[in-house]
């Protein structure tokens, strides 16, 4: 299972070979300063920096590049308009297959762009403001990113499937008085009323934090209100006018994003403009090994982290070009990713290992009567990905030719920090693989104990890179708390974390889903992959419970594959299996069968939720706004098994 994959060669122009790594990377653990200046010439900026890093991790205070100046627009798509107008930088596939496709040049994602910074600009939006878009996955979402950033204004992107009471929430955290949003988004079939859940968001918000504009796109033409003096339609607003970059300087914000809330409730994480943008662009290059030409697609919404790096930032800095994909992968049927990539000839796909199991639990026929030919290569971001996953991604998606790289990394480091690089690595299906450059992983015992070459511990990173997050915005002392505290001068990530005897870094889940059972620790991420290569299963989260006599027992919730039913003999085949795969130490103590799991809106299995309801202790489920499904919750505790 854990075996070696062999990586593919790489040609001339390969950006990192296996000798280019270990020099490279070297080199940016000697001489920081040197390194990261170098790759600050990957931008345009008005003043080089003369400086890199100057951080502390105690006290905490971090910084960039702090005398350079730069605009993050002009980078992505002012500087290719005179060499490189004509190059597609959007490609544009609508939610429905029948509706027509778009490609945008970046002359005309210029022109968009100036015209959203021109309507912002309208409804009063100045240098330092906090906008909120609240967007489907279209272009303009994109372009409203690059308006904000051109005009110096903060964006601060809610992804279009929260709640009014989850966004007013977000709009009241941040002290946003100017929102850009659209009339209805689209979701295979459904219709997403974007402009009436701002409407009611607004409701919600206190008086002292009113909303001044709300800019409106017509997306599907749905019927909405408009309220006078404050809701505009783009249209009316826009204009062609001149609207020059804003020089910023290398530490103003640049935008602000909540974590997805997985471990409980968000945080406004805020990332400022020069260091930001030399990660996201130096890790889009080197990760995914982007040559010029190139099609690439990241499926994630701009919502989250993911979109920012690399649906808009990443590609963009790098001059690439970039799918945005409105709809989701089961619509119109379990072949649309695979459409999606023969109609734009997509060369690079990344994607989360949530939607990969879900496509996998379908059937193969959807994808082999696909042509695919012209991936080269394959991403994984979100959570470990279980090595039955990723042998099928890797064999029929990638048809055993395409890497695959799998990026371990947060909201708020800002981009990849853990991956494979492709023509620099081999792959071990499971492991995110080595440090990207300047990365200093660090494994620690419970007490702050460094361990030393293979272990398994709680992963801090112990230096400064310059897509780290700078503070939680506005509440510095949480952004204190939650990652310096636990190992005072460490960033903490608050994953759990095995080396291997060959430096490859091994994500076992979050710290909390590290059980230990009569003594044995074990990442719940191990008992989920065993279970999932079972024929029979198609997805399983793993957490503990308290149990009188091991300390821990192991609690198991299963969906199984399409057609396939529960029964007793079936729960006693699995427990066998898991004893077998693992070891009699990992036996699980209870079996519980499932339509589906708690996840997050990014698609993350909220094992927070399921570990209260493995405790019996359902009545303190904690924040639950970010939850996909929460009437699936309900019929959990139903079915709960240690009663
Ligand atoms: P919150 O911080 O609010 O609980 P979250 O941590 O889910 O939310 P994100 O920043 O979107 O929010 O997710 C980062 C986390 O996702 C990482 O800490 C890690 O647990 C997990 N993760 C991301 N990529 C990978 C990967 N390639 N392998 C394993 N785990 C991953
Ligand atoms: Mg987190």
């Amino acid at each position: 299972m854990r075996d070696l994959v062999q990586r593919p060669e790489g040609t001339a122009s390969t950006h990192c070979t296996a000798e280019q790594y270990d020099a490279m990377y070297r080199q940016s653990l000697a001489n920081p300063d040197a390194f990261w200046l170098e790759q600050a010439q990957r931008l345009d900026w008005s003043t080089f920096p003369t400086k890199a890093g100057e951080w502390s991790f105690d006290p905490v205070d971090i910084a960039w590049y702090s005398d350079g100046s730069l605009n993050l627009c002009h980078n992505a798509v002012d500087r290719h308009l005179a060499d490189n107008g004509d190059t597609v930088a959007f490609i544009f596939e609508p939610d429905s297959p029948d509706s027509p496709s778009r490609s945008l040049t970046y002359r005309e994602l210029h022109s968009e762009v100036v015209r959203m910074a021109n309507a912002l600009k309208a409804m009063g939006v100045t240098k330092g403001d906090r906008v909120t878009l609240y967007m489907p996955m279209i272009v303009e979402g994109a372009a409203a990113m690059l308006a904000c950033a051109r005009i110096g204004a903060i964006h601060s992107v809610v992804f279009g499937g929260f709640s009014p009471e989850a966004l007013a929430g977000r709009i009241e955290g941040c002290e946003s008085r100017f929102i850009v949003t659209a009339d209805e988004g689209l979701r295979g079939t459904k219709r997403v009323p974007l402009k009436d859940n701002i409407d009611a968001a607004i409701a919600l918000l206190d008086a002292n934090s009113p909303v001044d504009g709300v800019l409106v796109i017509r997306h599907t033409g749905g019927k909405i209100a408009m309220q006078d003096g404050r809701d505009h339609w783009y249209t009316d607003v826009a204009s062609d006018a001149d609207c020059p970059c804003v020089e910023m300087h290398a530490e103003d914000p640049l935008f602000i994003l909540y974590t997805s809330g997985s471990t409980g409730k968000p945080k406004g994480v805020l990332h400022t403009t020069g260091g930001y943008a030399v990660w996201a662009a130096a890790t889009f290059y080197y990760t995914f090994d982007y040559q010029p030409g190139e099609v690439f697609w990241c499926s994630a919404d701009i919502g989250w982290v993911t979109g920012h790096s690399y649906v808009t930032y990443g590609p963009l800095l790098n001059g690439g070009t970039s799918v945005i994909f409105e709809g989701v992968p089961n619509y119109p049927d379990h072949g649309r990713f695979w459409d999606v990539i023969d109609r734009h000839k997509v060369n690079i796909f990344y994607t989360a290992p949530t939607a990969i199991r879900a496509l996998m639990r379908e059937g193969n026929d959807w994808v082999t009567s696909r042509d695919l030919s012209s991936l080269r290569l394959l991403g994984t971001v979100g959570e470990p990905i279980n090595p039955e996953a990723w042998r099928w991604y890797y064999e029929v998606v990638g048809k055993s030719n395409c890497p695959i790289v799998d990026t371990w990394w947060q909201t708020e480091t800002g981009g990849h920090m853990i991956t494979t690089l492709p023509y620099a690595h081999d792959m071990k299906p499971g492991s995110a693989g080595k440090p990207f450059f300047g990365v200093q992983p660090l494994l620690v015992d419970n007490e702050g104990n460094p361990l030393e070459g293979a272990a398994d511990g709680n992963l801090c990173i112990t230096h400064s890179w310059p897509g780290q997050a700078r503070t939680v915005y506005g509440d510095h002392d949480r952004f204190i708390e939650a990652y310096f505290s636990t190992f005072p001068g460490r960033y903490f990530t608050g994953d759990g974390c095995r080396r291997d005897e060959d430096g490859y870094y091994w994500i076992t889940g979050r710290v909390d889903d590290v059980i230990n059972v009569s003594g044995h620790r074990m990442g719940t991420a191990e008992v989920e992959s065993a279970l999932v290569l079972h024929p029979k299963v198609s997805e399983a989260a793993v957490v503990g419970f308290p149990h009188d006599i091991k300390g821990q027992g192991i609690y198991c919730y299963v969906t199984l594959m399409e057609g396939e039913n529960t029964s007793a003999a079936l729960t006693a085949e699995l427990r066998q299996w898991v004893r077998k795969e693992i070891g009699p130490i990992a036996t699980p103590d209870h079996l519980q069968f499932t339509s589906g799991l708690p996840k997050t809106r990014s698609g993350k299995i909220m094992r927070r939720i399921l570990r209260k309801i493995a405790e019996n202790d359902y009545g303190a489920l904690g924040d639950t706004s970010t939850l996909a499904d929460p009437s699936l919750v309900d019929r959990l505790i139903e079915g709960r098994q240690n009663r």
